[in-house]
């Protein structure tokens, strides 16, 4: 039976890795479905404190990584697919058919951002397609930017996004936004956004040349395809929170996002998140890190206090 393990491989899991396997916890890390989380599937990250000119995001996830497994940390391949938190040890069933069992969990499964699916969308990831204002608006200085989506956070992206680029467009596919009135009043009285509605986009350009340099939309009214030259292309369509196995055993909320009872805590004694699967509002790098830290530190407790 394992003392800790720890669920997901991005900044979260592998901060947690860090301090559970310097406190002699000997932790588990399942990888997951995307080894090395969100991160592994950007370029420049420029916010992450300590590299003063930048890190590519592949780099700073296996340099982690390396450090927890220094101090002892075994990493697995594999998802759990299935977890029983009913009774300590606690049980997760994989997806290769495996069961493990541990003295604690923690959670740090991460929310995956959702795609529009468009054939050349993935490739261009941390090209000039993201999901993360915050992570990569200061790339687009006095650039063509546009933003897809239509609720609260396609709002608040696009707002955001005028303090860089030149020009933001924001793309949705009717006349109706889901975002409240006063963050779709905020974005049109905003001199720098144009609506762009009843339209939707059906591909980006050019991975021939390495990098965003248009896309091809579609006016769902008209039935016209044309193309608009953009330089930076942002989708803003929400998250799924990677919490399928415990769902009826962990409180989520109507998104599925994990419910903190406390710090790191969750309804469950001995289970702990980490990271975007509990965190709808800050989603970054640095916040998952300390999330993880976090959740070591109350499984190394948690252990103490029960002998271990
Ligand atoms: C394109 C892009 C660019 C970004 N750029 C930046 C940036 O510049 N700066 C910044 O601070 N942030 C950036 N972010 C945000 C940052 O990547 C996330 O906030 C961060 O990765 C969250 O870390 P996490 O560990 O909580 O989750 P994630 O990174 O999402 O990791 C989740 C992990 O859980 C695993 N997993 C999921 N389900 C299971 C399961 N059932 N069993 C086992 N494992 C499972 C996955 O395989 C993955 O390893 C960016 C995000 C994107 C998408």
């Amino acid at each position: 039976m394992d003392n800790v393990i720890i669920l997901g491989s991005g900044c979260a899991g592998n901060t947690a890795a860090i301090y559970a396997a310097r406190a002699n916890l000997k932790p588990v890390v399942l990888e997951g479905h995307e080894p090395g989380g969100q991160l592994s599937i950007t370029t420049e990250v420029e916010n992450f404190p300590g590299f003063v000119g930048g890190v590519q995001g592949p780099q700073l996830v296996e340099n982690m990584k390396q450090q927890a497994i220094r101090f002892g940390a075994e990493y697995r391949a594999g998802r759990a697919v299935k977890a029983d938190l009913s009774k300590r040890p606690f049980r997760l069933e994989l997806d290769d058919g495996m069961a493990l069992e541990t003295r604690t969990l923690i959670v740090a499964t991460g929310a995956s951002a959702r795609w529009l699916n468009l054939p050349n969308e993935q490739k261009l990831i941390g090209h000039g397609v993201s999901s993360c204002a915050t992570c990569d608006g200061f790339f687009h200085r006095e650039k063509l930017i546009m933003v897809v989506g239509g609720g609260d956070s396609a709002m608040e992206e696009a707002n955001f996004l005028t303090r860089f680029g030149s020009k933001v467009m924001m793309v949705h596919r009717s006349e109706n936004f889901r975002a409240s009135k006063i963050m779709l009043d905020r974005a049109r009285s905003n001199p720098k956004i144009e609506f762009i509605t009843n339209s939707i986009v059906e591909d980006i350009f050019d991975v021939s040349k390495g990098y965003v340099t248009g896309v091809q939309l579609k006016n769902l009214v008209t039935g016209e395809s044309y193309t608009r030259g953009v330089d930076g292309f942002f989708v803003a369509i929400g998250h799924i929170p990677n919490t399928k196995p415990f769902i009826g055993q962990l409180d989520l909320d109507e998104d599925g996002y994990i419910v903190s009872h406390g710090g790191a805590r969750t309804n469950i004694t001995g289970v702990f998140h980490a990271g975007d699967v509990q965190d709808r509002k800050y989603r970054q790098a640095i916040t998952a890190s300390a999330a993880g830290c976090m959740a070591a530190l109350e499984a190394e407790r948690f252990l103490e206090s029960e002998g271990h």
